[in-house]
Formats: C-alpha cells, sequence, structure tokens
C-alpha cells in the first residue's frame, strides 16, 4: 500500500482531522517489475546474439568504434582476434544442422572461458566466425590468448569426420595496435580488423588449427 496523510481543516483553517488514504499499489508494482523484467530482456536481445549468448554483430561494431576512440584519444591501445571453425560446412553436411548449432555453442563457451578478463568480449561476428577485442595491445600476449583459444577448441574432441585430427577445430587471426603506428589513420578499428581477417585467411592457407598474425 502507498500511503497518503493530509490534514483536514476548518473554515478558519484549523487543522481539525488527518485524512490517510492507503492505496493498493499492488498492480502497479507488479507492472513496474514485469517492465523492468522486459526491458532486461529486450538490451539483452538487442546485444547479445540468441544461439551462442555471445554479444551480436551490431555490439561489436560499437565496441570496436569505442576501442578505436579510446586509442585515438587516450593512446589506449587494442587487439582484435578473428576466430572461424574450419571445416563447418562439411560439419553441418554430416552431423545436421542442429548439431552445427550445439557445435557453435560449445565453440563459443570454450572461448569465452579462455577469456577471463571483464574487460574482454565475446563477439559472435557472424556464422561460424567470432571476434574478441582485447583491451591491450602486447602481440605476445594477444598471441598467447589466441594460441589458447585455438587449442581449447581442439580439446573438446567434438568429432568431426572431415576435421582436422577427426575433431571440430578453428583457425585464428590476431591484430594488435601497437605493431601498426600511423598507419591507424583515423578508423583504427577498421585497419585492425582488416589486418585481423587477412590473418585468419592466412591461419586457413597454413592448414588451419593455428594462429597467425
Ligand atoms: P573454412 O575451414 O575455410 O572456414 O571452411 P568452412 O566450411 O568452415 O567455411 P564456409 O564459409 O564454407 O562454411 C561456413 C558454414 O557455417 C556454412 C554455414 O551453413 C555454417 N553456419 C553459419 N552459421 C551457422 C549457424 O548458425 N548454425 C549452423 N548449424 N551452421 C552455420
Ligand atoms: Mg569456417
Ligand atoms: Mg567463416
Amino acid at each position: 500500500y502507498m500511503v497518503s496523510s493530509s490534514p483536514v481543516r476548518d473554515a478558519d483553517g484549523k487543522v481539525v482531522a488527518i485524512s490517510v488514504a492507503h492505496i493498493d499499489v499492488t498492480e502497479k508494482r507488479a507492472n513496474d517489475r514485469k517492465t523492468a523484467r522486459l526491458t532486461r530482456q529486450l538490451k539483452e536481445l538487442a546485444t547479445h546474439d540468441h544461439l551462442t549468448k555471445a554479444l551480436n554483430r551490431r555490439e561489436f561494431d560499437r565496441l570496436a568504434r569505442r576501442a578505436g576512440k579510446g586509442l585515438l584519444k587516450n593512446q589506449q591501445g587494442f587487439s582484435i582476434l578473428l576466430v572461424d571453425v574450419d571445416h563447418f560446412k562439411s560439419f553441418n553436411d554430416i552431423y545436421g544442422h542442429q548439431a552445427g548449432d550445439e557445435c557453435l555453442k560449445h565453440v563459443a563457451n570454450t572461448l569465452r572461458a579462455q577469456l577471463r578478463s571483464a574487460e574482454t568480449s565475446l563477439c559472435r561476428y557472424g556464422g561460424e566466425e567470432f571476434a574478441i577485442i582485447l583491451n591491450q595491445d602486447s602481440a605476445m600476449v594477444a598471441q598467447q590468448i589466441a594460441g589458447r583459444i585455438v587449442a581449447s577448441v581442439a580439446a573438446m574432441a567434438i568429432p568431426h569426420a572431415d576435421g582436422i585430427g577427426g575433431v571440430v577445430t578453428a583457425s585464428c587471426g590476431v591484430a594488435c595496435s601497437s605493431e601498426f603506428g600511423a598507419v591507424l589513420g583515423t578508423r583504427p578499428e577498421e585497419v585492425l580488423l582488416g589486418a585481423a581477417d587477412r590473418a585468419l585467411y592466412i591461419a586457413k592457407r597454413d592448414g588451419r588449427n593455428c594462429v597467425r598474425s
């Protein structure tokens, strides 16, 4: 109940009584809670990928832009990792699309498990490709994390008849702002994304299940 009280005055303005109202706000409270829950759900839907619970592409674009601005303004370096599941089309062909969906969930989970820092975000870039923004620009650290990620996917040992070593694997391209200097220009995030994409292509060409930068 919401309680409100107010004085009741006579013709001379003297307080002769207090009027107290008890208003039943049960329904309003329930509606407020429902609105808060729906707002949370809406935010989750707008920012996350439903299948893998990773951040979605829109969030990735926003975070990458923020990282780019942070570099230009405060010299806060960053790195971008692109991770792509190897031979995933044939995984779907052999085991079916539902098994493919389950596999993507497992891959997202193992990637997330390697990214302990709260400052690191896992995004589903598209299809069977994930993007990670690291808020630091040590090429050595970024490559170590990338190496852990690639190893963790193979270590899940999800059987894949067409996969490398008979299991699902992933390849990773890494790009760190510290390695680009003035070339980064006014949109560093785009330069790094392009570089990570090229590195990923080289990882694929070099046999997959590996990291290139
Ligand atoms: P590569 O090793 O060169 O990356 O080969 P690939 O087969 O993984 O790459 P390709 O781009 O040829 O195929 C990607 C496949 O990923 C095709 C598409 O059906 C599948 N895929 C994309 N998104 C989803 C999804 O949400 N669920 C499932 N099950 N499959 C998906
Ligand atoms: Mg692939
Ligand atoms: Mg791909």
